[in-house]
């Protein structure tokens, strides 16, 4: 592995990363709202190669039954990696992974759902990972919480997320999947971009209190950039709705 690190030039002569991006630069990002037919609300996201679908259904009758709370809905959230989305081979069930990263899901999404609004029902919450290249836990929080409001269901904020890293000693936007294996750390956050609030903050590796605080602020700025595209999805959808009705 360390071998193997020395190898890979994370940063060039030029500054540029392994996929040509400056340091602050996010990956090509695609959005979009209202994409599957099945459920009550979708979305779609494109970040790079990683490549993930999210899908609501809800508020509904709550199964199984005993999960019912007499005063506010249950967020049941599941992050979950197609078979086929890495070049490993993936078992088959929710690995530890999996379900840890689902409740990450929901401990971000319930900050914002106005959940005490529909007493005794249940909202799901599906996150599928079709293709992974790094980042897959911000941009499925991204996609969960466009499709939660494509569901129409009541929220205080959108949420939008990206992961900082750090190559070479440098940091950097929205880490990829080789500059996350490689590098040295991998701060991945999720914040209300209106409320400016953070409601995920995680952190793998090593950076000093001064690089902590820049990478926030380099988050904070991606951030504001991808919530501008969820904003122009629903945007987009809203209108094809009107046109059609
Ligand atoms: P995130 O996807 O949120 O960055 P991780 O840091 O756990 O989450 O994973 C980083 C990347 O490693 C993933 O996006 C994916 O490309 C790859 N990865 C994760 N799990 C597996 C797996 N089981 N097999 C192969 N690659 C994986």
């Amino acid at each position: 592995m360390m071998t193997e690190s020395k190898e890979i030039k994370l940063i060039d002569e030029e500054g540029r990363r392994v996929d040509g991006r400056r340091p602050d630069e996010l990956r090509p990002i695609r959005i979009e709202a209202g994409v599957l037919e099945k459920s009550d609300g979708s979305a779609y996201i494109e970040v790079g190669r990683t490549k993930i679908f999210a899908a609501v259904f809800g508020p509904r009758e709550v199964h199984p039954k005993h999960l019912e709370l007499p005063d506010r809905a249950v967020l049941n959230c599941r992050y979950h990696m197609a078979s086929f989305s890495v070049d490993e081979r993936k078992p088959l069930g929710m690995t530890r992974r999996e379900i840890e990263l689902s409740k990450v899901l929901r401990e971000a999404l319930e900050t914002v759902v106005f959940l005490e609004e529909f007493p005794r029902t249940m909202i799901d919450v599906f996150v599928e990972v079709i293709q992974a290249d790094g980042g897959t836990r911000t941009a499925g929080i991204t996609a969960a919480s466009l499709a939660l409001a494509d569901a129409g269901i009541p929220m205080s904020d959108l949420i939008a997320a990206t992961a900082v890293g750090k190559v070479a000693g440098t940091l950097v936007l929205d880490i990829n999947d080789i500059e996350d294996k490689y590098g040295e750390a991998d701060m991945p956050v999720a914040m209300t971009p209106r409320r400016n609030s953070i409601v995920l903050l995680q952190l793998n590796g090593r950076m000093t209190s001064e690089e902590l605080k820049k990478a926030l602020e380099m988050a904070s700025q991606g951030i504001k950039k991808i919530y501008q595209l969820q904003i122009e999805a629903l945007k987009k959808r809203y209108s094809v709705v009107s046109l059609e009705e």
